[in-house]
């Protein structure tokens, strides 16, 4: 998509500070970190949230979850432990229109749930 952000971001058009690349996604730190460590992880090819993304092939999903995890560890994040987050739509804030996962940790985060 020309007009989107991310898809700007991977083809080199806007600067971003990338952390993962491979065939299928690229992960990179996000401008307004929410935590000591926080990063976005996008698929190369756009959709525009994660209903849209598993409705047009489940597997690119798949390849997201499998680069978050390696980074993970290569990044030593699995250690202290970390959070992966997608919003979708209006009540969840989402705010950029190609899918992506915000991948956070780096220090004790806010308890979230029950
Ligand atoms: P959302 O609110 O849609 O779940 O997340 C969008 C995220 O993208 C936000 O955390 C925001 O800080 C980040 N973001 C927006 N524009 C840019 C950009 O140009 N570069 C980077 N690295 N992050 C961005
Ligand atoms: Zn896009």
């Amino acid at each position: 998509m020309s007009d989107c952000i991310f898809c700007k971001i991977i083809k080199g058009e806007i600067p971003s500070t990338k952390v993962h690349e491979d065939d299928n996604v690229i992960g990179f730190k996000d401008l307004r970190p929410q935590a000591a460590k926080h990063y976005l992880f996008i698929h190369r090819n756009h959709t525009e949230d994660v209903s849209d993304m598993v409705a047009h092939d489940p597997d690119e999903a798949k390849d997201l979850f499998r680069a978050m995890t390696h980074f993970a560890k290569v990044d030593g994040l699995d250690k202290g432990g970390f959070r992966i987050v997608t919003n979708q739509g209006p009540h969840a804030g989402q705010t950029v229109f190609h899918t992506h996962f915000h991948l956070l940790g780096g220090e004790h985060l806010a308890h979230f749930g029950a």
